[in-house]
């Protein structure tokens, strides 16, 4: 019997995953039928986002498994009424995306690069020379599929990297770090230091005036995890302090960043508007039917969030 795939993402994407998603289920052997319009009694899998038409899983009686086309998923675990296996988005587009983003950024600080764009006045000055990355720390907070990926393109190009995690882990590449002894080792050797971590209780205002002053004195924060990660208030008082030398802030606990933040006008934060990194639907359709595949065959979503830990 073909399987019922109701799409329930923002309104006016269907149109750009509706023929992605059809072709990959194809590919994936699946006899599936994906609409945004079938009966919540017979959907069978649910491609999701918190801005679709769905806000109650309780009609939804033969559900088997919720596709979320966000990595972030912490509305969605928000939501009580779903009771139904959810996996997160980790498809290769949002990974290779986040890996360019992260290590641009990382590049950045490390080569001093605003020094020469900004320092175009005909003056010819003896330059710094920035030290190679193999002597260059950078700590990342979070080594789930971004944190992991951005560590190991980081490594590749020599830096000295280390992450942190709630599990500690073999397979990563680079030093792995866990635990509040391992936060701390963390943060003391970060030069650079990344935030990659979901949004849950334990993770929120991680970065306070205390963590922050664990850091060495000048270093730099990029967050492209979520706002609510860091203390606004203490990163600002570490900005100003020269503590942290400057702050690449991609997502905020106020999204869109209000017009009179004062992150627009620091001269040492960089807003960008949450587009690190973005879920495209060719690879996210490719990753939405394999994980429809395995559930078919009987075997664990990939990327499934722990209720318990709420990501
Ligand atoms: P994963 O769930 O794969 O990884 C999360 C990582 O955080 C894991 O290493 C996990 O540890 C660690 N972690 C979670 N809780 C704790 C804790 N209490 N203490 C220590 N470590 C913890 O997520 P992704 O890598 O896919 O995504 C990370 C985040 O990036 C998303 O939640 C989202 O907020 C953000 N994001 C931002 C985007 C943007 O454009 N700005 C785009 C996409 C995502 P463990 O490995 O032990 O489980």
């Amino acid at each position: 019997m073909s399987l019922n795939i109701l799409f329930a993402g923002a309104p006016g994407k269907f149109a750009d995953y509706g023929p992605h998603l059809t072709h990959a289920l194809r590919h994936a052997g699946l006899d599936a039928h994906v609409s945004r319009d079938i009966a919540p009694e017979e959907v069978d899998y649910m491609v999701y986002e918190p801005t679709g038409q769905v806000s109650d899983f309780t009609p939804f009686t033969r559900l088997r498994a919720v596709l979320s086309l966000w990595a972030g998923v912490e509305d969605i675990v928000a939501n009580t009424t779903l009771t139904q296996p959810l996996a997160r988005m980790a498809d290769t587009g949002l990974r290779e995306g986040m890996v360019e983003w992260v290590t641009a950024h990382v590049l950045r600080h490390h080569l001093g690069i605003d020094t020469h764009i900004r320092g175009q006045d005909g003056q010819w000055r003896a330059g710094v020379i920035p030290p190679l990355a193999r002597h260059r720390s950078v700590s990342i907070l979070g080594t789930g599929a971004l944190g992991a990926a951005c560590g190991q393109a980081l490594s590749r190009l020599g830096f000295d990297v280390a992450g942190w995690s709630r599990r500690p882990k073999s397979d990563l590449g680079f030093a792995s770090l866990s635990g509040a002894e391992g936060l701390k080792k963390a943060l003391a050797r970060a030069e650079i230091l990344v935030l990659l971590l979901p949004l849950t209780a334990k993770t929120t205002h991680l970065i306070t005036t205390e963590t922050l002053a664990l850091m060495p004195s000048g270093a730099f924060v990029i967050n492209p995890g979520r706002g609510p990660l860091i203390d606004d208030d203490a990163l600002l008082a570490a900005l100003d302090a020269g503590q942290i030398a400057h702050a690449t802030l991609d997502v905020f606990a106020t999204e869109p960043l209000p017009p009179d933040h004062p992150y627009w006008a620091h001269p040492r934060v960089t807003v960008t508007p949450h587009i690190a990194s973005a879920t495209r639907p060719d690879t996210a359709a490719e990753f939405v039917a394999r994980n429809i595949a395995r559930v078919e065959k009987g075997l664990p979503l990939l990327a499934q969030v722990d209720p318990a830990e709420k990501y």
